[in-house]
């Protein structure tokens, strides 16, 4: 009898190429393969004849060289590309086999997805796949969602190729359906917040301190030894101190600075608006990046006033300590308001989602590992209920140490005209988290005054409408 594999990739562009080789270098895997058109199997396989492929060149083939119950990773590109694999699959899968789609997918998209495949008895998982090309070859973080049941089969393979933070592999099952896929998606949000971070951080130190990009280089190597020691920062030295083949000059001074995007920002922003969970960070990065975008609106500018102070800076050591203080505060915000989305979408649609867990395998494999998650995981194992990461005790401490220089920091890009829209907005979430009362009693006010929409009272239950046109006596309205 030929010999079958125990796990099978479709689709082997950049991401199943490289997870169906990272699959195969586990011990006791063996990796059955396909892709829609043939060229790339072919490649794989020819490539890398040390992963001693089970290469088909139909689904039906595919299908056959796995044995049960047959597991197929999916890795195509996200929408219909999925639907359609996930159909031929179906077809042939029988009850029990596991559908595991890896890409990109919107969480409901998986939760649609994973109602339909699962009344045929097949279980289907929405897995969050993150590190990129690297990740998927060396250990990415994983975030699989599905039933229980899939991931006591599925859950042990993904362990062995998942990356590995302080000895525990990266991966964990989030929770049923679509929960992996939406806090993939959440975390693909943070990512867009700190990246946007890491730049304002890099706009002052060019613009008002001066520094070159390899200064700068230097500075964000330095900062990568501290708190703020994380991938991000230092692929952001790697960048700065990159020089343009063509030119000579600092490749980051040739880029046009237009950011593109694939839509994963852009899905959380959408969602923590439907949740009514203030992601202003995240919305601010994937804004920021809309702007950058409008290249014609931009060139096409009339001479605009400008901010009639400059950014003196005398202290260049207190200088860059202060922008790594805002830059690290900022950071925190971001955290804390992708980890409220994350909760508020487990309230939302019943997961039971452990954030402890959470923040733990995003330790290492993902765009987002950063040393200060481990503080974050002990956040959430001291207090499961945590309202804020900010009201945990280190991060009290952590933001206590840094205010001073984050508002200085705020206050100088606006007097001086240095847009700074992640680290100002992160800066007014915090202080409408903490402040006594915000202006939302006069909203209220306003509302009840043109719409007659009631409001409540800080001294009795119920909710009171104003008669505004009339004798402005109050009524109860329940
Ligand atoms: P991709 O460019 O998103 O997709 C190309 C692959 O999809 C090819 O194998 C292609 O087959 C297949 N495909 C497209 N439409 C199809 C259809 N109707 N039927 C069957 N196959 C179809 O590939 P990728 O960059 O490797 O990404 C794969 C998934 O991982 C995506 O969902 C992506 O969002 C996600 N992801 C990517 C990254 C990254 O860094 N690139 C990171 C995390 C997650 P053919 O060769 O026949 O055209």
């Amino acid at each position: 009898m030929t010999e079958k594999a125990n796990i099978g990739v479709v689709g082997l562009a950049v991401m199943g190429s490289n997870l169906a080789r990272n699959l195969a270098s586990r011990e006791g895997n063996r990796v059955a393969i396909y892709n829609r058109s043939v060229e790339k199997t072919n490649q794989l396989t020819a490539d890398h004849p040390e992963a001693n492929f089970i290469a088909s060149e139909s689904i039906d083939d595919f299908v056959a060289s796995l044995s049960k119950p047959r597991t197929a990773i999916i890795m195509v590109q996200a929408g219909t590309g999925t639907d359609a694999v996930i159909s031929q699959l179906t077809e042939r899968f029988e009850k029990g086999d596991i559908i595991v789609d890896g890409g990109n997918a919107l969480y409901t998209d998986t939760i649609r997805r994973e109602k339909e495949v699962s009344a045929k008895g097949i279980h289907f998982v929405g897995a969050g796949i993150s590190g990129g090309e690297e990740g998927a070859l060396k250990g990415p973080s994983i975030m699989p969602g599905g039933t229980k049941a899939a991931y006591a089969s599925l859950g042990p393979i993904l362990e062995t190729i998942a990356a590995v933070a302080e000895g525990e592999p990266c991966v964990t099952h989030i929770g049923s359906d679509g929960a992996g896929h939406f806090v993939k998606m959440i975390h693909n949000g943070i990512e867009y917040a700190d990246m946007q971070l890491i730049a304002e951080a890099y706009d002052m130190l060019r613009q008002a301190g001066g520094f070159s990009p390899d200064e700068i280089a230097d500075i964000f190597s330095e900062w990568n030894k501290g708190e703020l020691e994380s991938y991000l920062i230092e692929i952001t030295a790697e960048v700065l101190r990159q020089k343009d083949s063509k030119t000579g000059e600092p490749l980051v001074d040739v880029i046009l600075d237009a950011a593109g995007s694939k839509g994963t920002g852009v899905w959380t922003v959408q969602t923590a608006l439907d949740l009514g969970a203030p992601v202003s960070g995240i919305a601010e990065a994937v804004f920021a990046r809309s702007l950058s975008a409008q290249h014609a609106q931009r060139a096409g500018k009339p001479e605009l006033p400008a901010a009639n102070q400059v950014w003196a800076v005398e202290d260049k050591p207190a200088f860059v300590e202060a922008v790594r203080r805002a830059l690290y505060a900022s950071k925190i915000i971001a955290y804390a308001q992708g980890f409220d989305a994350i909760r508020a979408g487990a309230k939302e649609f019943n997961w039971e989602i452990n954030l402890g867990e959470v923040a733990k395998i995003w330790r290492g494999g993902c765009i987002i590992r950063a040393q200060f998650l481990n503080r974050i995981t002990d956040a959430y194992r001291k207090d499961e209920k945590l309202l804020s990461l900010l009201f945990d005790d280190y991060f009290v401490a952590a933001i206590a140490g840094t205010i001073a220089s984050w508002r200085e920091i705020v206050a100088m890009a606006a007097l001086t005209g240095v847009p700074s829209p992640a680290f100002a907005s992160s800066l007014s979430y915090y202080d409408g988290l903490r402040a006594k009362r915000l202006p939302a009693a006069l909203v209220q006010g306003q509302r009840d005054f043109f719409g007659a929409h009631t409001y409540k009272r800080i001294d009795a239950e119920g909710s009171y409408h104003t008669l505004w046109s009339g004798d402005r006596s109050e009524i109860k309205t329940d």
